[in-house]
């Protein structure tokens, strides 16, 4: 008898969510539910929230406001200071990933808990994995004390998150799901989370580019980004992050946009020799109601039909929601894809479920720098 199970391991991660129309308004209540009392606000989306208005009976002794992308050293240092001289007992950190980041800086040398109010679908509140940029180079790392004791996720805030913004972080949540499926500690659990985390961003995304204001789907799609960093920070960095993390840091892409574009690169790539996680992510798409699209003539074209089914599906969803398709587009210069391809191959895990040469990856970031179709690369 054959046993075809693999040993694996799935920790929690100890939080409270909470959720819903409004509750940003709840902040107040569970600080006070911590039995904290001194809050120093940490946020970046200027004009979003009047911070005081809208975190009423919350005591602010603080507010820092200078959050900048990837959390430079000197931002972190900054926010640190202020932390410890205004004696706050707590981070509130409201905005994207990039004000988590910062929260998560602080909260790693001054021991503070975070409550986090997420307004983007970037996932950091789920995570936790820190990152500190000094001289172009981030550091990442986990530490236990920086995942945030609550998050509070109040889908009005997501309203006014810009339509392209939104396509991308909603990706960005996306590709954190679907890198899950082959991460290096993928697992049951992870998997679980991440198949139901693409159905509801499959759901929820297409409705809020054409109604922004659509509070359910906006709530389908904060629920799916939960989801989808709750099944990363459990399954760990695969291919798609591996890349995604030297070129973001290399050639200073934008986060969100740069995940946005790779993903069915790397989907393509990947679910020839996966064809368990290409069925997946098929049918979670297919189940939000996203066939694939037609593009596809012969599904069975490069002799891998469920990693042609995947990719079409995801193509659909991409024509659907009008998302970026070019690296080049992102500020990735064609002449830099050789250097780029370099880096990329050498961070791809050993676990991947094929393994990446160089020059693999040097035809995949030329497509995608030129923003060609993403192409299933047969075995
Ligand atoms: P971001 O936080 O930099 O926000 C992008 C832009 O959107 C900013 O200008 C911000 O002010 C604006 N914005 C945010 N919410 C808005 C809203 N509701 N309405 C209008 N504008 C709004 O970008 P992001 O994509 O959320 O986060 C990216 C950062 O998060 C990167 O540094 C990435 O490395 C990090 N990240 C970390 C983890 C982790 O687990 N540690 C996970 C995902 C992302």
């Amino acid at each position: 008898m054959t046993v075809d199970v693999a040993t694996t391991a799935y920790e929690t991660r100890p939080q409270r969510v909470v959720s819903g129309p409004g509750a940003i308004r709840q902040v107040a209540d569970e600080v006070a539910r911590l039995g904290l009392r001194r809050a120093m606000v940490v946020t970046g989306t200027s004009g979003l929230v009047s911070v005081q208005g809208a975190l009423p009976g919350l005591n602010v002794v603080a507010v820092f406001d200078a959050v900048r992308p990837h959390v430079p050293l000197e931002v972190a240092e900054a926010a640190r200071h202020l932390a410890r001289d205004s004696g706050a007992d707590v981070l509130v950190s409201v905005g994207g990933g990039s004000a988590v980041g910062t929260a998560k800086a602080v909260a790693l040398t001054e021991h503070l808990p975070i409550v986090a109010v997420p307004t983007t679908y970037a996932g950091s509140e789920a995570t936790d994995v820190w990152g500190v940029t000094q001289a172009g180079q981030k550091t990442t790392g986990t530490d236990a004390s920086v995942l945030p004791r609550t998050v509070i996720y109040d889908p009005e805030l997501t309203v006014g998150l810009p339509p392209e913004l939104t396509v991308r972080s909603g990706l960005n949540a996306l590709a954190h799901c679907v890198d899950s499926l082959w991460g290096p500690l993928a697992g049951p659990v992870s998997t679980a989370l991440a198949d139901e985390g693409i159905r509801l961003l499959g759901l929820g995304l297409p409705v809020v580019v054409t109604d922004p204001a659509d509070i359910t789907a906006r709530s389908r799609c904060q629920e799916g980004a939960y989801l989808a960093a709750s099944a990363f920070a459990a399954a760990g960095s695969g291919m798609h992050h591996a890349v995604c993390h030297v070129l973001g840091g290399a050639f200073t892409l934008e986060h969100a946009g740069l995940h946005a574009v790779l993903l069915p690169h790397v989907v393509g790539f990947n679910t020839p020799a996966a064809p368990v996680a290409a069925e997946r992510i098929a049918t979670a798409l297919d189940s939000a109601g996203l066939g694939p699209d037609g593009s596809t003539n012969a599904l069975a074209a490069s002799g891998h039909p469920m990693a042609e089914e995947s990719l079409a599906t995801l193509s659909a969803l991409y024509s659907n929601l009008g998302a970026p398709t070019s690296l080049g587009a992102l500020g990735l210069l064609a002449d830099q894809v050789p250097a780029a391809a370099r880096l990329a191959a050498a961070a791809v895990p050993p676990t991947n479920p094929r393994p990446v040469t160089e020059a693999d990856m040097l035809a995949l970031l030329g497509r995608a720098q030129a923003g060609e179709r993403a192409v299933v690369v047969p075995l």
